[in-house]
Parts: C-alpha cells; structure tokens; sequence
C-alpha cells in the first residue's frame, strides 16, 4: 500500500494527479485522524517526522510525506514552517490577512512556496525530494479557487495562483517539481 501521510485533500488530489496514479491512500482512507506534532525546524525534519510517524503504524508500506509552506524575503523567509499555523495568534482574519498586513509597506515582494517531501520504502533510508516555485506577494487577495496562501501568491505580480485553473498550477507548482522527483524514486523501486 502507499500512503500520503497528509491530512490535506487539496494535496491529496494534487499528488494522485502529479503522480499519476489513484491507488494512493490518505490518512483519511485510513481513519487515521490525530495531528501529528510537527516539532521539527525544517521543512526536511518536518516532512521526516510526519512520514516516520505513519511508517511505526505501517512499517510493510510506502509512506510518502510532505511538509511545504510559503517563505516570504521581506519577512526573514517567515511563515516558512509556520505556513499552517501563522495566525494562531488569532490577531487576524485569516493567515493571509496576516501576511498582508505585515507586507503593507515592503517594497521587496518576493518570496517562494516550497516543498519537500520525504519517502519511506521498507528497507531503505528516507529519500528526500524538493521542489520551490518562485514568485511574489500580491497586494490584495484574488480568486476563489486553490487552498492557503494560493489567493495573494503570483508568479508574474499580476494573476494569483487562485486564479490559475488546477491543471495550469499543477504543471508548475512547488509541489509538482517535487512529486516528479518522488515519480522517478517510484518507478525506480516500487
Ligand atoms: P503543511 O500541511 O504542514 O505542509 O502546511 C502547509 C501550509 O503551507 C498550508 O496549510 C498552506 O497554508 C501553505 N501551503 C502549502 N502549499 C500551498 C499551496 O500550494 N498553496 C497555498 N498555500 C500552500
């Protein structure tokens, strides 16, 4: 069996589709509904965790991990890690707004959504993919469609990636460069 040790729908059916194949399970299929503590200080330690986790419960299985996030240059690369949880101080709406509100007067609007993702086959070291798509902080948010910071990212500064259809944000995104990474791993040995 593979897992997606992710709770993250969205994910799932980016990675089913980047991967190409339907037989991957979510840690939903499996009712497997507990937050695992993300304590790690990297994107690598973070998605090392998540996998090693569900490997204990399965240790026969394919686990393949992800932890990703946005790292923002005018803000020291934050919310990085912190991606999910950034507005856990509750001072905003939304992590966006939060991020918005910080930018407001930062002329320098670059930033990147990263990806790494971990693979555990049975009787192997973890193997570690990444995968960064570079681009820049909106003003404002724009578009409806996609998940998290989606609606106030964009690759030209000017259309956010909301607005850009699934099948156009999957051929580009961070997280397909890393999962095409994850396929070669996955036709080379399973
Ligand atoms: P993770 O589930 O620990 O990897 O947390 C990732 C967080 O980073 C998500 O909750 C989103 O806020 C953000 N994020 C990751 N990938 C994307 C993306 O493709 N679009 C927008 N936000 C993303």
């Amino acid at each position: 069996m593979i897992i997606f040790a992710s709770h993250n729908q969205h994910k799932l059916s980016e990675v089913k589709s980047i991967l190409n194949r339907d037989d991957i399970k979510s840690l939903k299929d499996l009712n497997f509904n507990e937050e695992i503590n993300e304590f790690g200080i990297t994107f690598e330690q973070n998605a090392l965790i998540k996998a090693q986790y569900i490997s204990k419960l399965y240790p026969n299985d394919i686990i393949i991990s992800d932890d990703s996030g946005i790292c923002i240059d005018a803000l020291d690369n934050l919310p990085g890690i912190y991606s999910a949880r950034f507005n856990d101080d509750g001072l905003f709406n939304s992590c966006n707004d939060k991020v918005l509100s910080l930018m407001k007067n930062k002329e320098n609007r670059k930033a990147k959504m990263v990806c790494v993702s971990c693979i555990i086959i049975p009787n192997l070291e973890p193997i570690f993919c990444q995968g960064v798509l570079y681009g820049y902080i909106l003003h404002e948010e724009k578009g409806k469609d996609g998940f998290g910071y989606d609606p106030i990212f964009s690759i030209d500064n000017v259309k956010s990636i909301s607005e850009m259809s699934s099948d156009e944000k999957n051929k580009i995104s961070h997280r397909y460069q890393a999962f095409l990474k994850v396929k070669e791993i996955m036709d080379k040995y399973v």
